[in-house]
Formats: C-alpha cells, sequence, structure tokens
C-alpha cells in the first residue's frame, strides 16, 4: 500500500522543519497582533463557488468535492480565506471600526497533476486582516511576511506587486480585455475562449503559451486605474521602499482568485523551478460582502510552506539535534534501576534516550551518535558501585565522573548554556 497521488507522509525530518516554521509563526506573527484560528477541513461547497470564482482554476478544475450520504453538497478546503471570512462573518468577530488580524496553517487539497512542488494535500500559512482599507496596513502585512522569511536567507526571492483595481476602474480595463481578445480569438485556447465571454481577467493567468503570446502586445491595467486607486497603490510602494523593501511591479498579476481588489502580490523564487510561487497574496475588500457579511475591507496571504520547506532543505540547513542526553548501561539491571531517573529527567524538560537492548559500550554509543546526543551518561562497573555517572559531552570529547543525585541540576547548568 501506498500513500494516494499526490499526497506524502511527512516523516520526522521533515515534519520538524514543519515545525519550527509553524511555532515561529505563531510567535512572530503574534507581535504584530495576530491570532490563529482554525476552520473545518470542508465547507460547504457553495462557499468557494462564491469566495473563490466559478470561472476560476480552483473551482472549475481542482476542487475536492463530494455529496454525504444526507446529501450536502461539501469541499475539502482548496485555500483558507474563503473559511476564515465565513468564520468572521459566522461569529460576528469584527465590528464596526474594529481590526482583527488572523493566523491559519494547516492542509489545503486541489485535484492538480502532481509534480515537483505541487501536490494535492499541501500546506498553507496564511495571515488575515479585518476592518482597514488603510494602505498601511497591506505594507504592513507585505512587511511582517518578508522579516518572517529573512532568517531563512532564501536566495533569488523577489515581491511582485501590481493593483487590479476595483469596481470604479477595473470594469473599464475588462471591456478594454474583451475587445482586444477577441480580435484575437482564434489564437486562444478553448478555455480562454469561453473565458472571454464568462471572465476575461482569468486569461492573464492562462499557463498556455500561445495565449501567453496574445498577451504581450496588451495595456496594462495601470493604464486604467482611479485617482484613489492609483493613490492606494503608490501608498503601498512608499510605504514598502521606507522599510527597506525591494519589489517589482508586475502590471499582468492577477493571481488565479477572482476576490482581489487594489494590491495584489506573488514572491517567487528563482530556485523552485517551474512551480516558482512561494506565496501570494492581496486585498479583497468585498469578500465579505460576497459571502454574506456586512461590508469589511481586508487584507491577506497565503505561504505554501511545502515549497518553503523545499527552499530551506535546499539551503542544506538541518534541525537542532533531537537527544541531550543518551545513558549507556553495563549491564541490563541497571537500567532497570534508573528508569525512574530518567522518567524524572524527562519530566524535568530534557531529552533523554537509551538503548532497551543494552549491547556493547560500542554499540551504545553508536546508537547515542545517531540520535545526536549532546551528552551521554555512562554507568559501567564502577559507576555503580559508586553511585557515580561518567558524562561525556559527545562534541568535546571532554569527560568527568559526578554523583548520580547531582546529574539533573549539572545538566541544567550545562544544557542551558
Ligand atoms: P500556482 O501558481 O503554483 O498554482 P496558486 O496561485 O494556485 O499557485 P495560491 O492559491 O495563491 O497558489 O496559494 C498560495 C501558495 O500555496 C502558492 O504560492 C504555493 O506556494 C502554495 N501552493 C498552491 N498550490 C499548491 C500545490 N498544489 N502544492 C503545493 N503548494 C501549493
Ligand atoms: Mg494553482
Amino acid at each position: 500500500m501506498k500513500t494516494p497521488k499526490g499526497t506524502r507522509d511527512l516523516l520526522p525530518e521533515e515534519t520538524r522543519l514543519f515545525q519550527a516554521i509553524e511555532q515561529r509563526a505563531i510567535d512572530f506573527f503574534g507581535r504584530y497582533g495576530f491570532q490563529e484560528i482554525r476552520t473545518p477541513l470542508f465547507e460547504e461547497t457553495s462557499l468557494f463557488i462564491r469566495g473563490i470564482g466559478d470561472e476560476t482554476d480552483i473551482v472549475t478544475k481542482e476542487m475536492y468535492r463530494f455529496q454525504t450520504k444526507g446529501g450536502d453538497d461539501l469541499t475539502l478546503r482548496p485555500e483558507m480565506t474563503a473559511s476564515v471570512c465565513r468564520a468572521v462573518v459566522q461569529h460576528h468577530l469584527v465590528g464596526k471600526d474594529e481590526l482583527l488580524r488572523l493566523l491559519y496553517m494547516g492542509p489545503m487539497f486541489r485535484y492538480e497533476r502532481p509534480q515537483a512542488g505541487r501536490y494535492r494535500q499541501f500546506h498553507q500559512l496564511g495571515a488575515e486582516v479585518f476592518g482597514s482599507a488603510d494602505p498601511l496596513i497591506d505594507a504592513e502585512t507585505i512587511q511582517a511576511l518578508i522579516a518572517f522569511l529573512e532568517p531563512y536567507q532564501l536566495p533569488n526571492l523577489t515581491l511582485h506587486l501590481n493593483s487590479v483595481g476595483d469596481e470604479t476602474d477595473r470594469p473599464q480595463y475588462l471591456a478594454y480585455l474583451r475587445e482586444a481578445l477577441t480580435a484575437v480569438r482564434d489564437q486562444l485556447c478553448a478555455d480562454c475562449q469561453r473565458r472571454l465571454e464568462t471572465n476575461v481577467l482569468r486569461l492573464l493567468d492562462c499557463k498556455n503559451p500561445t495565449c501567453r503570446q496574445q498577451l504581450v502586445a496588451l495595456k496594462p491595467i495601470s493604464d486604467f486605474w482611479s485617482a484613489e486607486n492609483r493613490q492606494h497603490f503608490e501608498a503601498v510602494c512608499n510605504y514598502l521602499a521606507q522599510v527597506g523593501i525591494r519589489f517589482e511591479i508586475n502590471p499582468f498579476l492577477v493571481r488565479g482568485l477572482d476576490y482581489y481588489t487594489k494590491t495584489a502580490f506573488e514572491l517567487l523564487s528563482g530556485d523552485l523551478g517551474a512551480q516558482s510561487a512561494v506565496m501570494g497574496g492581496g486585498r479583497y475588500d468585498k469578500l465579505l460582502e460576497q459571502i454574506g457579511g456586512s461590508p469589511t475591507p481586508a487584507f491577506g496571504w497565503a505561504l505554501g510552506i511545502d515549497r518553503l520547506v523545499t527552499l530551506i532543505r535546499n539551503q542544506g540547513t538541518s534541525p537542532e539535534p533531537a537527544t541531550d542526553l543518551f545513558f549507556v548501561f553495563g549491564e541490563r539491571a541497571w537500567l532497570d534501576e534508573s528508569f525512574a531517573l530518567i522518567c524524572q529527567l524527562r519530566a524535568q524538560g530534557f531529552s533523554v534516550l537509551y538503548d532497551p537492548r543494552v549491547g556493547s559500550f560500542k554499540s551504545q554509543m553508536k546508537r547515542a551518535n545517531k540520535h545526536q546526543a549532546r551528552l551521554t551518561a555512562i554507568i559501567g562497573e564502577s559507576e555503580y558501585q559508586s553511585k557515580t555517572v561518567t558524562l561525556k559531552d559527545m562534541a568535546k570529547s571532554e569527560q568527568q565522573t559526578l554523583a548520580l543525585d547531582q546529574l539533573a541540576s549539572y545538566l541544567k547548568e550545562v544544557l542551558a548554556c
């Protein structure tokens, strides 16, 4: 038996990286006022259709949609913004003039063609801010993300930024697109010919090379921006520049979801091959209304944890050693007598391991190395008789003998630094 196509087991070494990212996210984004929210893995299908848009690839091709025995139409969440918005509306989490920052992380499901960096169950970390239309919030939330990624020192990352406008200027741009692209209709793929009628903006997202060729000559959306939207975009750019964040303005970036208004952005990596997007996001001032809430401006992004982990692993950074202390015994009976001590040390916060087979010293030391133990505690004949333990620092190859009852306080001293 194997994992289903497009899914994988996260083995311990990789899971440690996931845990480190998730733990750091809670601490780091906590400083910006973000609180974690957890929503169900599935929702009513209509939420995603209304939220993400019925002409998007996600909704038309990628949803894990099923009917329950009771006849409900449900879908495994392909992303979480729609779910978070549903929760905000359902529980009245944002009152008038209030600001709410939510963080989420967890698995998402999309029925896609599996390939490197593209899975059917993958993981996202996301941030959403509700209740402010201020461009400072756009900039701050992007800055938080860049600062979060900073310690990973990922090379070749570029921030692509655009404004996709809103109801005041986008209709004019869409009318222009429809006209310009209808003229080259025959050169477009079947999907795009349909999109001409249903959702012309999605054409900019098409990955088909012949369709992409038709896009080169198009006017950018920036030619159509209203004065207000232009001002908003410039303010975001200025705030980002003020904190030293570099970005490229990409006038054809529209993102694969329908709900964006004004700011849209992506972080691309030169080190991920075809699947170059590490994350994406933007402003979505109309989404809450669209799913039945009161008008609430919002901004957010989602980061692909799997792709971030790939980048970190390519860097060759390996997580911290896992074991503080590894016990080595001359005889099995001495392990049995030490069982209570081992449990006590663990209760005091130390990671403690041993080899229950208690073989030769050599094989036990080998195991200690395999577990990357910082210290080994050796109890041989003379230590057993004198109720002492010989502690060996594995990195420095230094050793010393101390009384068993001093072990805990000694560990506290050396392992703290
Ligand atoms: P792509 O263009 O790669 O399909 P997307 O625009 O569909 O990405 P979003 O919906 O914006 O992606 O999701 C945000 C992030 O989640 C992506 O930038 C990516 O890192 C990650 N992601 C999306 N789909 C997958 C997947 N199938 N497998 C792994 N990671 C994914
Ligand atoms: Mg996609």
